[in-house]
This record gives structure tokens, sequence and C-alpha cells, in this order.
């Protein structure tokens, strides 16, 4: 009995003439004209309260797609009790059986799902068609098929010899208590992954999505159950941040947290973790990705218009809401010019609207907030003698947060936006002088707090070896003469240290490993 060999799921470019784009634009039509009522789902319940949240694209904030139910600290009470009441049957069903409900998972995703998923990501997220198709298509069912076939071989793997008169065993059991997965608003497939991975697993979750991303996780919670996901396992509340964790860390039965999201938020659950250790039953498991200020490098050596490229796409697919996202790069005075025209003449042919114009390449960014701060740092820039908006700067909230993709360059190399997180397309520039690399190595280190992704582009092999070394711990996903974006799930699995998070990477058997509590069993004969 072997899992199937999981192979990525190709893409679907949704050309114009294309079923496929037909069939996407349907279901964005549809989902546009219908306002739904989207209920937690506890247990077996759907529950609705008199607390409804109007869901607006972010492209459109005048238009309603619909209500969501938001909870209370009861119903974190009640989705807790749920998970715990669920958890013996599901930890005891063999485990090809849960395999078999997250493969109907990524079939249920690749074909019945694909059009709506998709929708409901661009039309609450504000992605592009590309992006939706490679988030919550492709990742999302590559994640759920690479994982079942991790677990598979986790189950199957016996490290310890038995020599004769004994037999050794290791017992991969379930954690404890219940999971909490708390998953972010950039990537529908981070919101799938994060329950599933650890339900998988034998686990039982209770899910908070970010506020901003309800409406896809609605889309995912009935794709779940469909494939057989048995009620309680996961169970999906909105409710306030601080209340759910309130419930969520003071009960006895946390085991675990699954979380993709800010930096300050992840510490401040670390530090309330830490105050409250005592009451859990087990030291909770603590996997998080958080923040970014990923880099690319420019070596003089480099094929410049690679790297043009690379740096634009980093920085601006899907406005930079990614915590991969390149929004600082440093090159190299002669190259400057050259890439400065091309980077400019790519931008030009950006058109920036709504994603139901698949015209559009740039669309909003994701609420008022993000909106806003991305428009101080830009008014901040605009009157700073340290930096030149050398394009975009400009931003429009009348009918969506639009900001423009924006470049920066800045002449101190520790200017606020080459160091601080600002999760949107704006992008900074520093031009170094050739002579001067081995500096930039040690800088581009030091201003590392983050660490997730980061690329150097030089076609000299010195170079390219002098910078894995001098950046070893600078990211987590280092990329050669590529763009520090868009990890392949089965590929490179994904993931970095320093303020960027647990480092376990998601999309890997390391990942999986965090989900179970292994017992060694040895059995004399
Ligand atoms: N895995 C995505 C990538 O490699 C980024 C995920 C994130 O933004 O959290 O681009």
């Amino acid at each position: 009995f072997n899992v199937p060999v999981p192979t990525n799921e190709p893409i679907y470019s949704y050309a114009p003439g294309t079923k496929e784009r037909a069939l996407l634009k349907n279901a964005l039509a549809e989902a546009r004209s219908k306002q739904i009522d989207i209920p937690m789902y506890i247990g077996n319940a759907e529950v609705t309260t008199n607390k409804k949240v109007a869901i607006r694209p972010p492209h459109d904030h005048q238009h309603i797609l619909g209500y969501f139910n938001y909870g209370d600290k009861s119903h974190v009470e009640k989705a807790i009790e749920a998970a715990l009441a669920a958890k013996k049957d599901w930890e005891n069903l063999a485990w090809e059986h849960r395999a078999a409900i997250f493969l109907k998972a990524a079939d249920l995703v690749a074909g019945k799902y694909r059009y709506e998923l998709n929708a409901a990501t661009m039309l609450g997220q504000s992605k592009n068609a590309f992006q939706a198709e490679i988030d919550a298509a492709c990742e999302l069912i590559d994640f759920l098929r690479f994982n079942v076939s991790y677990m598979e071989e986790i189950y199957k793997q016996q490290p310890p010899v038995s020599p004769r008169g004994v037999w050794n065993r290791l017992e991969q059991r379930p954690l404890e208590g219940f999971i909490f997965a708390l998953t972010p608003f950039n990537f529908t497939a981070i919101a799938g992954n994060l329950p599933t991975s650890c339900a998988m697993m034998g686990n039982v979750v209770v899910w908070k999505p970010a506020d901003t991303q309800v409406y896809a996780a609605n889309v995912l919670m009935k794709i779940f159950k469909e494939a057989g996901v048995p009620d309680g396992v996961i169970n999906l509340i909105y409710a306030d941040g601080p209340e759910v964790g309130e419930v969520v860390f003071n009960h006895p039965d946390f085991a675990g947290i699954h979380f993709t999201g800010s930096t300050p938020v992840f510490q401040h659950i670390w530090k309330t973790i830490g105050t409250n250790i005592h009451k859990y039953k087990s030291y909770p498991r603590i996997v998080g990705e958080t923040g970014g200020k990923d880099f690319i490098l420019v070596h003089a050596s480099a094929d410049y218009k690679a790297a043009a490229t690379g740096i634009v796409r980093g920085a601006f697919e899907y406005q930079g809401q990614k915590c991969s996202a390149a929004s600082r790069a440093y090159i190299p005075k002669s190259l400057w010019p050259q890439m400065k025209e091309m980077m400019l003449a790519d931008i030009a042919t950006f058109k920036m609207g709504p994603t139901e114009d698949f015209a559009n390449f740039v669309n909003a960014v994701i609420d008022e907030k993000s909106f806003k701060k991305l428009a101080k740092y830009l008014d901040q820039a605009k009157n700073d003698a340290d930096a030149e908006i050398i394009c975009g700067g400009n931003y429009d909230q009348s009918k969506g947060y639009f900001i423009e993709p924006t470049i920066i360059v800045a002449s101190q190399p520790k200017y606020t936006t080459m160091c601080e997180e600002l999760f949107g397309p704006v992008l900074t520039i520093y031009v170094y002088d050739d002579k001067d690399f081995e500096k930039t190595l040690k800088l581009v280190d030091e201003t590392s707090i983050y660490a997730l992704t980061g690329a150097i582009f030089a076609q000299d092999r010195y170079a390219i070896e002098q910078a894995s070394v001098a950046l070893r711990n600078a990211a987590g996903n280092f990329y050669i003469n590529d763009k520090c974006t868009g990890a392949v799930v089965g590929q490179q699995p994904f993931g970095g240290a320093r303020g960027s998070g647990t480092n376990d990477k998601a999309g890997s058997m390391i990942n999986l490993l965090r989900w179970v509590s292994p017992r060694t069993i040895k059995e004399s004969f």
C-alpha cells in the first residue's frame, strides 16, 4: 500500500479565449451577484450570531460580498469542546483513512471547487487571476498531496534496530490536546495548509483565519467537510484575536499553535504561552512563520536583465504582500543605469485596477489599515533627503485601497524602508560601489533582522560562494539567480529563522513532524 506519488499541480494560464477563463469569469460574476451569510463551523453546527461583519473586496470597498458571523469567547470554548470531543475517534482512525480524506480534498480543489476558490481569493483578497491560481489552486493542492506523502513516510519510518529477542518501535502519536491554527490573509494555500497539516497527523484543530480572509476560508471549510473531515476535527471560528487568545492560551489542553502572521503578534503569543506554561499538560508546539524584509543582492557579474526582472517580479507580485517579497535590493553602480531603465520600463507596463479585469496586474492592498500605513511611508519618503522616489508614490482609496508600485532609492543603506517591513508594493534600492561587494554582504547580514528569503544575482562563482557563506543565516530560503518569492511545495521547503519564525519549513516532512509526539516502545520476547 502506497499513497500516490505527488507531482506539482499544473498552472492554468487563463489566457483570453480559454475555457478556464470563461469558467473563472462565471464564478466571479456568481460570487458578486449574491450576498452570502458565512457561519462559524463548530462541531456539527453552523453557528450564526447577531454580530454580522460585512465582507468587501479591497479593490471595491463599496460592494458587499456577504457577511460573516462574529463570535465571542463562548464560541471559542465551544470550538475547543467540539475539538476535544472529536479527538478520540479521529486519532484512532487508521492513517490511510486520514490520507484519503485529504487526497480527496486536493482533488476537490483541483476540480469541482477550483474556480469558486480562485474567485473567492480574487474578490476577498484582491489577487489577480494568476496569483490566485498559483496560491488557492496549485499551492494548496500541492500542500495537501505532498503532505499526505510525507505523512506516509513518517508512519512508515521505523528508525530503531531490533536485536534478537526485542522489538523496538516508534509510535507517532498525535499531540495530547488541541491545536490552534491562526492563518493570514495573504495566502489561501497557507490558510488551507495550517489546519490540515496538523489534522492529518491525527490532531484536532481550532482555526481562526484573519478577518480579511474569511471569504475564502469559508470555501475551504466546505471543501474539507465534503472531503470527509469529520465534525469537530477542524472548527472554524471568527472572533477578536485577544479574546480568542485568552481562552485558547489558558486552556490546559492547548497543545500547540500553527501560525502565520506578524512578528509582534507571534512574540506576544509566545510570551503568553510562556506565562501560562504551568497550566498545560505538555510543552506546546510553537510553529510560526512571521515577517520578512527580503533582499535581492546583485553582483557586478550578474545577468542584469534577469536581475531586473527578478527584482520587479519579486517586489510587486500580489502588491508585495508576501512575507517573501523582495522589499530591498542592493545594486552595483556599474549596472544601475541599465537596470533602472529596464525596471522602470517593466513597471510602466503594469496596469492597476480591480481583479475582475484580467488585464490588471496590480490590485489593491488588503485593507484601510495597510493602505494608511503604506501611504505614510510614501509621504515620508517624499519629504526625506535620504530618499528619492523614482516611480510610483501615489495612492488612492476612493474606490479601493490602491497604492502605486513604488521604487525608493535610498542614499543611506539603513534608511527606514530598507529595514522595516512594509508589506506592500514598495521596493527600496541601495546602489553600492562595485568595489564594496564584501562590505555590502556584511551590511545585508547585519540588517537582516528578519531572515526569510533572499537572493543573489551573479555569474561569478566566487561571488556566489562568498554570498552563500556570508548570508548563511540571513535567509531560510536562499535563491541564486532567481527572485526570492514563489517557493514550490515539494521543491523548496519554506521558512526562515531570526525574526521570521521558527523555520519549520511549510510543505515538508519537517513541518509534519512537529505535529506528532513519538512514543518509543520496547517489547522483549
Ligand atoms: N511561500 C510564499 C513564497 O515563497 C510566501 C508565503 C508568505 O508570504 O508567507 O513566495
